[in-house]
């Protein structure tokens, strides 16, 4: 059962209604732990499917490009107050499309083709858009490169001063997607002032930890501040950049004219919504346990012997260096996803294995925490994986695989799911 339902599109098309039943129940009988993911309230998801998907609008609140906004601009006038109240921030623009097109309009608010950039290298868990190779801003913009120490897994703030005061990047970019440890946004503020570059704080994975007080903020630090809304922000797919004032009138410039047409208002809605239940004390307490489950996820694994990068965790996020199990990590996460665990397998720090083939599982505990499941889950989960990838290595997980998703489907019929139930 849908909620909100959806008889409509049940009637006019089974085949997709069908697939989108399908999904719902996928996502009711697996732990989900790809760390990008969550489950959105039935509040965001009816904002989502609303008529506001209907409606065209360039341009901004008060100066569009098409008539009739007499209740658009009203509701991105809240997405954006919401957005600058939760972050404290002093300008917000809520109309990028997803976090890849917001990170473009940072470029194209500070950047000419060409010009430098720095940023964290992926395969060290930096994003495609802070100027790897086969990025578009790795072909217009002279990306510069830093990484993490190989002896503490952590982002090595050295290499990071020595590469800005040589290389004088007008952009350096913090922030990644899969960095299991806290950003030092003072550190990275300080190299930036120092070299004269804008510091642009990429906030995706951690801007709901952020929201709840579980992570430091960057604002106060960073002058421009991207984050998706669909990660542990646990809103609708989309994405904002907030800034200094500043920087307010060339951000908006970027985003609009520069890189989009119509913002996509039944998502402006929808993220609005996500930002007033991201102000509750409930949500504060929801990205507390998130990092509470990670850690405890993190020490049972540990215990198991697993090769944790940076040793553990400091927010939602693990990464994990099969090698010592004797498994690579895609034939890992295949048998884990038949076992029903959805994670995804991931490059380690000076991975020498290829990238479409790495050493290491990356997981992240923002979904399973919306599922209510807390610290006392976790060995059990850990002993889950475990049990998967130890029988992987021999070769023999059909059993194992089997047994744990009966298991795990049976966990998870007690913890309900936002957005659809089983028929009783
Ligand atoms: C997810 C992510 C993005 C991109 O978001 P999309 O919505 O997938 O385009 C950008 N930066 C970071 C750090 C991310 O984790």
């Amino acid at each position: 059962m849908h909620e909100p339902v959806i008889p409509h599109l049940q009637a006019e098309d089974p085949e997709i209604a069908g697939l989108v039943e399908a999904e719902a129940r996928r996502q009711f009988e697996k732990i989900r732990l790809i760390a990008s993911e969550n489950y959105v309230s039935p509040a965001v998801l009816e904002a989502t499917g609303s008529v506001l998907t209907n409606k065209y609008s360039e341009g901004y609140a008060g100066r569009r490009y098409y008539e009739g906004q007499q209740n658009i601009d009203p509701v991105e006038l809240l997405a954006i107050e919401r957005a600058r109240s939760l972050f404290g921030a002093e300008h917000a623009n809520v109309q990028p499309y997803s976090g890849s097109p917001a990170n473009l309009a940072v470029y194209l608010a500070f950047l000419q083709p060409g010009d430098t950039v720095l940023g964290l290298s992926l395969p060290m868990g930096g994003h495609l858009t802070h100027g790897w190779s086969v990025s578009a801003t790795g072909k217009w913009f002279n990306a510069v490169r830093y990484g993490v120490r190989a002896d503490t897994g952590r982002i090595d703030m050295d290499e990071v001063r020595d590469l800005a005061r040589r290389e004088r990047p007008k952009l350096i970019w913090c922030g990644g997607t899969a960095i299991p440890r806290t950003i030092d946004f003072p550190a990275f503020a300080e190299i930036a002032r120092e070299t004269g570059a804008v510091l642009a704080a990429d906030i995706a994975h951690i801007a709901g930890l952020i929201a709840g007080g579980a992570h430091p903020s960057p604002f106060g630090h960073a002058d421009v501040v991207s984050t998706t809304t669909h990660k542990t922000l646990r809103g609708p797919r989309g994405a904002m950049v907030m800034s200094t004032a500043e920087h307010a009138a060339a951000i908006d410039k970027a985003v609009f004219p520069g890189l989009q047409g119509g913002p996509h208002n039944h998502t402006t809605a929808a993220i609005a919504v996500a930002l007033k239940e991201a102000a509750t004390p409930g949500f504060a307490a929801y990205a507390r346990q998130i990092v509470a489950n990670a850690r405890a996820l993190a020490a049972a694994l540990l215990e198991r012997g697993y090769d944790l990068i940076s040793g553990g965790t400091d927010n939602h996020l693990i990464l994990i260096d099969l090698t010592n199990k004797g498994v690579a990590g895609k034939p890992a996460a295949q048998a884990l996803d038949r076992a029903g665990v959805e994670l995804n397998y991931n490059a380690v720090p000076f991975d020498p294995r290829k990238p479409f083939d790495p050493s290491g599982l990356r997981l992240g505990t923002a979904a399973i925490t919306t599922r209510g499941l807390t610290e006392e889950h976790m060995p059990q989960l850990a002993a889950w994986i475990d049990e998967v990838v130890q029988a992987t290595a021999k070769g023999d997980a059909a059993e194992v695989e089997q047994k744990v998703a009966a298991r795990i489907r049976e966990l998870l019929a007690a913890h309900p799911m936002p957005g659809w139930a089983p028929a009783p």
